[in-house]
């Protein structure tokens, strides 16, 4: 007979009911979840074909047309994190030998270099120092010489701070007959965005930043024209779990089975894009700009210099210049461990240099921020 593994019986005795620390969540993700989001995440579950859960993911997607901006048609919430969001759109846009051409200004940049690289895109690359953004002339002289079939964009670049301006840039890839992809992680419901105005053809983000939800359920759109362009696929989509042309039968009218969606993260991003629209998308972004500039000044105020220009800094993540001789490390240890405080250290090339600082969905508070500048008034060396 087989004997069941087990834990040892004074191991089993000594677990005891889940209990994790409270935090303040100021890093790059994920912030805290509004407490109404979490309390529509404790609603008993369904099934995920009951007819009141489809309705549910109706509403889901006219919520999330009106946080982007924008009326395409297939607009979704993959089941997964950012991460799974980002290759649904890689996977589905690019074909083995396209060229795709990415802004590689910072982490996320990379990702999608080694993302679409590994569907067989034939991959480019423009770079910039890590905190800048391209300007159009810059996108327009990349684009004359590589003639992409996409250009890859990160909005807000969560490992710099930095945000990318993308007006004009749906011309440019017009022009150029070209799709534009944009990373919106660390921009949706805390940055403007207009996705249609701007004229992106095909976007992804998440819940656990700016929308104040936990992370499991990604935003994903794709305009008429990138549409067109998937089905004329030659080849299948290379991910069967993230494949549009199947996962579009079950948010759209077929209502065919494909996976169990994750029923409670829906009903939680279902609530936060609902607070979104209570509160109004314009108020909800001033209120992010609003309560960065405060979180600035304090930090300003502190002695700290920021690492992007005042011009282009992103709302909803700050980059702090870690001051010479200060052990970064230990600063957000302590921040983490005597106040209950978490904010992210520097990423790649600005690993040791800088602090991040994320005041994203529902942390984008004034107490938020007084709460941060004063542990760090106390544990930064006078
Ligand atoms: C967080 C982030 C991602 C990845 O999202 P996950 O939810 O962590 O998988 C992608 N792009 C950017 C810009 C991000 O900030």
């Amino acid at each position: 007979m087989t004997r069941t593994l087990s834990i040892n019986d004074s191991q089993r005795l000594q677990l005891a009911p889940l209990e994790m620390p409270t935090r303040l969540l100021l890093g790059p993700g994920p912030s805290n979840a509004h407490p109404a989001v979490l309390q529509a995440m404790n609603t008993p579950p369904v099934g995920h074909l009951d007819p009141a859960f489809l309705v549910l993911m109706d509403e889901i997607q006219s919520l999330l047309r009106y946080v982007w901006q924008t009326e395409n048609l297939l607009t979704i919430a993959v089941s997964g994190t950012g991460t799974a969001a980002m290759e649904a759109t890689i996977a589905n846009a690019t074909e083995p030998g396209d060229v795709v051409l990415v802004g590689v200004n910072g982490y996320f940049g990379n990702r999608l270099v080694d993302m679409a690289g590994r569907y067989g895109a034939d991959v480019r690359t423009l770079r910039k120092p890590w905190g800048q953004i391209f300007t159009l002339d810059e996108l327009r002289t990349a684009l004359e010489q590589h003639r992409p079939a996409i250009l890859a964009l990160v909005h807000a670049e969560t490992s710099t701070g930095a945000r990318q301006l993308l007006e004009g840039v749906g011309d440019l890839c017009r022009e150029f007959g070209c799709l534009l992809l944009v990373d919106t992680v660390t921009s949706l419901g805390g940055v403007p965005l207009f996705l249609d105005a701007w004229g992106v053809d095909l976007a992804y983000s998440c819940s656990q930043k700016g929308l104040g939800c936990p992370p499991g359920a990604s935003p994903f759109t794709i305009s008429p024209r990138a549409m067109e362009k998937l089905q004329q696929r030659r080849t299948k989509v290379a991910n069967w779990y993230l494949d549009m042309s199947l996962l579009g039968k079950y948010w759209g009218s077929d209502r065919t089975y494909h996976h169990t969606a994750p029923i409670n993260l829906y009903y939680a991003l279902r609530e936060a894009l609902r607070l979104v629209a209570e509160e109004g998308l314009a108020n909800c972004w001033q209120r992010h700009q609003r309560n960065v500039e405060y979180l600035w000044e304090g930090l300003e105020d502190l002695g700290l210099t920021l690492h992007v220009e005042r011009e282009f800094r992103l709302p909803t993540l700050t980059t702090v210049r870690i001051p010479e001789g200060v052990d970064g490390k230990a600063i957000t240890r302590q921040l983490l461990n005597e106040y209950g405080i978490e904010i992210g250290g520097g990423l790649g090339e600005l690993a040791g240099q800088a602090w991040r600082i994320g005041l994203m969905g529902f942390n984008s508070r004034q107490e938020s921020v007084d709460q941060l500048l004063e542990a760090l008034r106390q544990v930064l060396p006078k």
